[in-house]
């Protein structure tokens, strides 16, 4: 008989192990409380592109699912950098080859739900939420919500939602279900508060920019663009319609923030100084401002991954990082094969897979949890420091004339190679101090010295 196996969250992670779960001959069902995210009318409430790696390509052509995430994803080929006063247009590999894409996260999760159902032995259940789990009797606890079709008239003859409760029993229980995890909370551990999110002082909204305002901005297209300064961060990337979805990320109080820019005076005036290249969307701003919720970014610091040979977190339920190394999909995707491979080396015995597990990509995600936020200040500030910027020439320059001895940036290595976190983190700190020794630092240093004091790179 198969064995059965419970998914909660039918996200990109809960759908990639889905699969990897089903070719290992599980019966697997996967609740997701939200409706099923292709419908039409499908509101998450927040709308946001991803950046797709080689690392996550890989790992989605490993599990068969690549061909129908291609289809809705897109080419960047480089990233134009918007400074104050120059544009710089860098590719993304020296090569200019196309190896990075970027994708709407709800037509991701889409393709991923369709590649799943591919599986006869794969289950989907839409708008049941996950409100328990007993690791004791090895039972999920279930509430189904029907929406407004199915909702049935009461005694006084008012419409009601209708929510059903119930049990479900299961060999595995695999929590998938993002950074707010219910899953997690029923992992029993000896402390009250195992886990710890860190929330930053800064937040995001997402700004439309339509095929036609594209044109006027004279967006180069196929690129991502970022407009770089030291109190606010914007990132805009392309979608298959030639539009592109552009993220304000701000401080959330303080001078130039989500919370003093409000008024349409304000944020006009935070435009005109700051963006004047994009007056032209000043309206789309303005509403996005002024009506969109902010976003946030956290870090999770979790100890503990499972529960004994029963329940076990994948993706974000089990380390969520900022986003500024786009790389939270991929180490779901990492976490997922990773499981597989212990999986079958294991013979499916999970008493044994779960642990290793956890201590194999914890420290990876651990190490990415603090790189993202070492990006995240490297993206703000550093690069508009000529030192980083020769920094990063050199090393790209150098990987070029002799790619088996010298590493691209840390960034490329991590982002399109498919070394562990950690070991492609131990190669590129070997390398820093090669290039300390060898007086590369110091001759990079000397280059940046007259642009630093002419003040062409001056920080504000
Ligand atoms: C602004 C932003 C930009 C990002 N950019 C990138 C990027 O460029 N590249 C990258 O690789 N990563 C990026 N990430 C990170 C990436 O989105 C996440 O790491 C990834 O989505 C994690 O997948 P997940 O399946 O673990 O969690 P989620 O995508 O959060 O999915 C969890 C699912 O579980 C469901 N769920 C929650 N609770 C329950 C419950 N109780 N019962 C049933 N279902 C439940 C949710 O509805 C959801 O569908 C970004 C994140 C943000 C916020």
């Amino acid at each position: 008989m198969r064995k059965k196996a419970i998914i909660i969250g039918a996200g990109m992670a809960g759908c990639f192990m889905a699969i990897c779960l089903a070719k290992r001959n599980y019966d697997v069902i996967v609740y997701e409380s939200r409706p099923d995210v292709r419908l039409e009318n499908y509101d998450s409430g927040r709308s946001f592109n991803l950046t797709l790696y080689y690392r996550g390509i890989k790992a989605m052509k490993e599990l068969g699912v690549w061909g129908e995430a291609k289809k809705v994803a897109v080419i960047a080929q480089g990233n134009v950098a918007h400074y104050e006063n120059r544009k710089v247009y860098d590719s993304f590999d020296a090569k200019g080859n196309e190896i990075l894409y970027t994708v709407h996260r709800n037509k991701l999760n889409g393709a991923l739900l369709t590649s799943a159902e591919k599986y006869e032995n794969i289950e989907f259940q839409f708008n049941t939420k996950c409100v328990g789990v007993d690791s004791r009797k090895r039972e999920v606890e279930l509430e189904k919500q029907y929406s407004s079709s199915d909702q049935r008239e009461s005694r006084s003859g008012s419409r009601q939602a209708r929510t059903i409760s119930t049990t479900v029993k299961a060999d595995i229980v695999i929590g998938a279900d993002g950074v707010n995890s219910v899953v997690r909370s029923f992992i029993p551990t000896e402390s009250e508060q195992p886990w710890v999110k860190q929330y930053e002082d800064w937040g995001y909204k997402e700004v439309h920019i339509s095929a036609e305002k594209t044109k006027a901005l004279q967006l180069r297209l196929l690129s991502t663009h970022t407009w770089p300064r030291p109190d606010s961060l914007l990132i805009a990337f392309p979608n298959p319609d030639a539009s592109f979805t552009l993220m304000f990320n701000l401080q959330l109080e303080g001078g130039k923030s989500f919370v003093s820019l409000v008024s349409e005076k304000d944020i006009t005036a935070f435009i005109t100084a700051d963006f004047p290249d994009l007056k032209p969307l000043l309206p789309e701003i303005i509403d996005a401002f002024q009506q969109k919720k902010i976003g946030t970014f956290v870090t999770l610091y979790n100890p503990l991954w499972h529960d004994q040979d029963f329940m076990v977190l994948i993706g974000d339920a089990a380390h969520a990082f900022i986003p500024f190394y786009g790389q939270g999909m991929c180490a779901a995707f990492d976490d997922c094969l990773k499981f597989a491979e212990l999986f079958d080396r294991h013979n499916g015995d999970v008493a044994k897979v779960f642990p290793l597990y956890q201590e194999n990509r914890k420290r990876n995600t651990d190490l990415m949890a603090e790189l993202a936020k070492e990006n995240f200040i490297e993206l703000r500030d550093k690069s508009r420091s000529p030192f980083f910027v020769f920094k990063d020439k050199a090393d790209t320059l150098l990987h070029m004339l002799f790619p088996k001895f010298w590493q691209p940036p840390l960034y490329v290595l991590i982002a399109h190679g498919d070394l562990e976190y950690h070991e492609a983190y131990a190669k590129y700190q070997k390398q820093l101090l090669l290039s300390k020794k060898i007086g590369l630092d110091a001759a990079l240093y000397a280059l940046a010295l007259p642009l630093i004091i002419s003040g062409r790179f001056k920080k504000k």
